[in-house]
């Protein structure tokens, strides 16, 4: 009975929730990834899922704090007047993995999350409990698990048993491959993916070998500047207005360009090999969906699998599934309690039936 009276304390005080907005609230000062009346916005890394009222927040809070890797990026991704610009460079408290900060008697640090650049896990304690919120995650051997927590919130993205990669090991080698086979074709090759996914996937292909020149239009160049300042070691990158990106593309092959994933759509099928990347396949690792186009696997975020065992290595007493953004969180909570015997909410809840006494039976 000590969990339920622990857990209803902590729901109602506020020290624990989600709000629809994406506010995920810990402790009294932190509403992290969306905008709420509290003292600090804490950004987990700059996906726009986890940016929402990110203006809202840079005006009425007294501090914003993300990895210095999510804050440089912010000025990239962002659209800011030159008001807010000024605001955020004001407000802005770059925090490095493991670090502590104190703010009203509540500790929080970042963790590393292995998601996107700079992405980390929140960790607050305050009042007493220990609470933590993987942000978008994935399970690697090196993303620590964060124990010992009254209360871990949880992301849903890949929640339902069918969402499972059975290749995800492979999968780094796979692309590799593909990339590999992509460049013999006296094509060059044109990867599509999301901002900070792209540096990660430069990366592999550089770790694999690939020493090929990457061209990539100003924002991606940019973004992968930052990257490179961090310690992601990319080298032979180049913006697609340069002179010598116009002298590598005169050959027409041998080269490898990157585009933002809206960009995927006016690819050019005949004169390109493109590979698309796309989180939501678990059957085959890659796949020809036109004569010029492969899709392959590869996810920045856990698969159910990853979920459900990042749950079980950390044995928190209860376990919040974050509802407020796309994923099965219904799915993973039931999982969690069925398969792992831990007790899981999801908030904020849309069933309209879910009273916390239903879940805690303890
Ligand atoms: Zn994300």
């Amino acid at each position: 009975m000590y969990l339920l009276a622990a857990l209803n304390r902590l729901l109602s005080s506020g020290l624990v929730d989600i709000k629809s907005t994406g506010a995920i609230l810990l402790g009294d000062s932190f509403a992290i990834d969306g905008y709420y009346n509290r003292l600090a916005r804490v950004i987990t890394h700059a996906h726009s899922d986890h940016l929402r009222g990110l203006t809202e927040s840079i005006q009425y809070s007294s501090m914003i704090i993300a990895h210095p890797i999510t804050i440089e990026l912010l000025f990239e991704i962002i659209n800011m007047s030159s008001t807010h610009k000024y605001m955020l460079r004001q407000k802005a408290i770059p925090l490095n993995y493991n670090q502590e900060i104190e703010v009203n008697k509540e500790i929080l640090k970042l963790l590393p999350a292995n998601h996107i650049i700079g992405s980390a896990q929140v960790h607050v304690e305050t009042h007493g409990f220990r609470l933590g919120f993987t942000g978008d995650f994935r399970l690697l051997n090196n993303t620590p698990v964060m124990k010992n927590l009254d209360v871990l919130v949880i992301e849903a993205t890949y929640g339902r048993p069918e969402y499972r990669r059975p290749f995800k090991h492979e999968i780094d080698s796979i692309l590799i491959e593909t990339v590999i086979d992509g460049l013999s074709s006296s094509k060059p090759v044109v990867i599509y993916g999301y901002y900070g996914k792209l540096q990660e996937v430069m990366k592999i292909l550089r770790d694999g070998g690939i020493k090929e020149p990457f061209i990539m239009p100003p924002k991606i160049y940019r973004i992968t500047k930052i990257a490179e300042r961090y310690g992601h070691n990319i080298g032979n990158y180049y913006n697609i207005n340069s002179r010598e990106a116009r002298e590598i593309r005169r050959n027409n092959a041998g080269y490898i360009m990157f585009y933002h994933m809206t960009r995927a759509r006016y690819r050019d099928i005949r004169r390109s090999v493109n590979i698309i990347l796309s989180g939501w396949e678990f059957n085959d690792p890659v796949k020809r969906v036109d004569p010029g186009t492969w899709l392959v696997a590869l996810s920045d975020h856990a698969d159910y699998e990853e979920l459900m065992r990042y749950v079980e290595k950390a044995e928190p007493g209860f376990v919040v599934v974050d509802n407020s953004r796309e994923g099965a969180a219904y799915d993973l909570a039931r999982s969690i309690k069925k398969e792992l015997g831990i007790q899981a909410i999801v908030l904020p809840d849309s069933s309209g039936d879910a009273r916390i006494d239903q879940y805690c039976r303890v």
